[in-house]
């Protein structure tokens, strides 16, 4: 006998979390079912490389509410249990546990699963990757003086923990394709400075050596490579995550680099809606679709999620938005830039405080500000806006009145 639920949302992460809350804070009031493979309730995921790597903090100190909350706002949670399969015609969802839950309307935030390198040795000990609260754990652990950690690729997570890595002591090594690390997400000019900033903080960037195997007896020592062997206590690989969509095959919706959402995010199951790192929505602000990794994108989405289930007319309508934090760096990045849009610096960027702009055909396609706060929103109201790139970068004339 199936339990009834108005929603059931699967996956208890960012997305997961945020969207039980908005469906409460908003006042829908039918029962509500949250099921997690994790064994904590919805926590900050981020701070994993941060807060955890970085200073030790417990995991269980970042939960997004205390765990009382959710009996108390009448929320049934299912955590450290897997959804192992979607039945869209009867919907209902079994769980690893046997139970069956059924839903009116169902929530896919199963978010990604980290890419992995099927080499020999792949399966050693220490040879990991970066997702939730137990892998950050393992990962601290075997930080340490001259502990010799290497990262497989440059991308936000291999560097927040080669930040974090360096922090306690420990010998860092980044291996990438090219460089500089973070062009895809930055340019050529704003990679290298990522790379400078890790540089002067010890850590080490090759090109010339691509990984073809891990060797050790139980637990890694060396990554090989085609120039040679590098000694290895830990190997972390952070070349990219995809999309969990198991359950969404299961239950038979339409799959296109992610679930594929209308701009309510409703999924092409009229019930079934995705949100967070497996959606694929059109923003009807960009005109575009997008699937976007970034924890703001969660959030925002969980709230947009609640209003469809309620049955407001609101629309994925906001500008992408990302942070990150390493060593002595802090940025907040707003838009979506072009490789070849124009690049404008406000400030001084040897100094570590400074704004950069991207300019498309005259246009603000994106801007970062790092190490300069509490202009958030003034960024996110520039862009799209024609601006002349001498005013912006003019420090003498206000952010605000750009
Ligand atoms: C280490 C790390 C650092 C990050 N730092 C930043 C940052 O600085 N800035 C930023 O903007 N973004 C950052 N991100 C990205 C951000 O955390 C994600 O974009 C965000 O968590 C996505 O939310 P989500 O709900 O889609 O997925 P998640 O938060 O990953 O949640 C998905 C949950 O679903 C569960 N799940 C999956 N399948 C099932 C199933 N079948 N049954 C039950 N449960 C299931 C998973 O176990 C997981 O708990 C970081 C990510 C990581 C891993």
């Amino acid at each position: 006998m199936a339990q009834e639920f108005g929603t059931v949302v699967i996956g208890a992460g960012i997305g997961g979390g945020h969207v039980v809350k908005e469906l409460r804070e908003q006042g829908y009031d039918r029962p509500i079912a949250l099921i997690g493979s994790e064994s904590l309730p919805p926590y900050h995921r981020p701070d994993l490389s941060k807060k955890v790597l970085v200073e030790g903090a417990d995991p269980t100190a970042l939960g997004l509410e205390d765990e009382g909350w959710y009996a108390e706002n009448d929320i049934t949670t299912f955590f450290g249990t897997d959804a192992t399969d979607v039945d869209a015609a009867a919907h209902t969802v079994e769980l690893g546990s046997g139970e069956t839950l059924s839903y009116e309307k169902l929530v896919l935030a199963t978010g990604s699963i980290p890419n992995t390198l099927d080499l020999p040795g792949s399966a050693l000990d220490n040879v990991v990757t970066l997702r939730d609260a137990d892998d950050a754990e393992a990962i601290r652990a075997q930080f340490g003086d001259g502990r010799n950690v290497v990262i497989i690729g440059g991308g936000w997570i291999g560097l927040e923990v080669a930040a974090a890595a360096r922090a306690n002591g420990a010998e860092v090594t980044v291996l990438l394709r090219s460089a500089p690390p973070l062009k895809a997400a930055l340019g050529e000019e704003m990679g290298r400075h990522f790379e400078e900033l890790h540089a002067a903080n010890g850590v080490v960037f090759r090109t010339d050596a691509q990984t073809t195997g891990f060797s050790g007896a139980g637990t890694v020592s060396g990554v090989e490579t085609d120039n040679g062997s590098i000694p290895a206590d830990l190997v972390v690989i952070g070349i990219g995550a995809s999309p969990a969509t198991a359950l969404a095959e299961a239950a038979g919706l339409d799959l296109d680099n992610g679930v594929v959402v209308d701009d309510r995010l409703v999924s092409s199951d009229p019930d079934i809606l995705a949100i967070g790192d497996i959606a694929n929505a059109p923003n009807t602000l960009l005109g575009e679709r997008l699937r976007v990794e970034h924890w703001d994108n969660a959030v925002r989405q969980a709230g947009l999620a609640a209003a469809t289930i309620r049955g407001e007319e609101r629309s994925y309508d906001w500008q992408p938005y990302f942070y990150t934090d390493q060593f002595d760096l802090g940025m907040e990045y707003v838009g979506r830039s072009a490789p070849d849009d124009e690049v404008v610096i406000r400030g001084d960027r040897s100094g570590g405080e400074f704004i950069v702009f991207w300019t498309r055909h005259g246009r603000v396609s994106a801007a970062m500000n790092v190490n300069v706060w509490d202009c958030g929103d003034e960024l996110r109201a520039l862009v799209g806006k024609t601006v002349d790139p001498a005013r912006l970068q003019d420090e003498s004339v206000p952010v605000g009145e750009l």
